[in-house]
């Protein structure tokens, strides 16, 4: 990984001097490689399904044996809702960057909020008797965009049931300390490795991709929750020891919060 990238420019200043400018072009070159590793990325995530429908497709006729159409459509129709998740999470993440939808701050009641996140989580497919706890140390309220905070707060507790095994402990939490109020997703799973972290929230970075794909993961959720923090000026801390399990935080700063308002 070089430290600079220098594009270097010699010319004629006057008859017998020449002149060398050096342009730094670190952070074009940068992006240039972040924008091809992404269309290469997003091309291969949305060819790996389709190429099982068409291997599907292709193979059967309308003669084909019904036990053959009855194994066949839950793998088609897995295959179809993962590109469904893929183009919905990508036009999420792409409106976010580009800022092209307006935040949408507004008092949020936090602890309304995360019950109902939770309730939900409960009913989904991977859910396997999980033990979740909410526990809502603070009152106070966030001045935030409601959607995208349930966006983000959704995305790490489904991550937490996703990546844990059956009965795994949750723990979601909403405290506000010197720094300012946290929502703290903290789960008893397996944990991540410390060299994993730091990429966690890259655009389809997976710990293991084969288990992700297998849980129906797009690998956006994470850059999804990143940016989503990012517009609302909060960050998100990632601590995860082997063994012991992971916990997310998302820290807002004291501007965004306030007191309770009655409706
Ligand atoms: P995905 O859609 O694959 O879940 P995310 O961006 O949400 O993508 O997460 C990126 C990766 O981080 C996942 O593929 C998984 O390997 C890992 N991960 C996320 N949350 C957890 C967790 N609570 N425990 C263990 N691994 C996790």
């Amino acid at each position: 990984n070089p430290v600079m990238q220098l594009e270097l420019k010699l010319v004629n200043y006057s008859n017998k001097d020449r002149l060398l400018i050096a342009r730094d072009i670190t952070q074009t070159i940068k992006l240039q490689r972040m924008r091809r590793d992404f269309v290469a990325n997003v091309s291969h995530e949305l060819r790996t399904p389709l190429t099982v429908l068409r291997g599907y497709l292709e193979s059967f006729t309308v003669e084909s044996e019904p036990e053959m159409w009855r194994q066949a459509l839950p793998v088609m129709q897995g295959q179809t809702q993962r590109m469904h998740y893929m183009i919905k999470d990508l036009l999420a993440l792409s409106q976010l960057e580009t800022g092209e939808k307006p935040l949408q701050q507004r008092p949020t009641d936090v602890a309304k909020l995360l019950s109902s996140i939770v309730a939900d989580a409960q009913r989904l497919e991977h859910f396997r008797n999980h033990q979740i706890t909410l526990h809502c140390d603070s009152k106070k309220w966030l001045l935030a965009d409601t959607d995208e905070l349930r966006s983000a707060v959704s995305n790490l507790v489904y991550n937490a049931v996703k990546y844990t095994p059956a009965e795994t402990a949750i723990t979601v939490r909403w405290s506000v300390e010197n720094a300012g109020g946290i929502i703290e997703v903290q789960d008893a799973g397996e944990g991540i490795a410390q060299h994993h972290l730091e990429r966690l929230t890259e655009r389809f970075y997976r710990v293991d991709s084969g288990r992700a794909r297998e849980t129906g993961g797009t690998g956006l959720g994470l850059a999804i929750v990143k940016h989503v923090l990012q517009r609302h000026q909060a960050e998100l801390v990632i601590d995860s020891e082997l063994g012991v399990g992971t916990r997310f935080r998302c820290v807002f700063t004291n501007n965004s919060l306030m007191d309770k308002i009655d409706v």
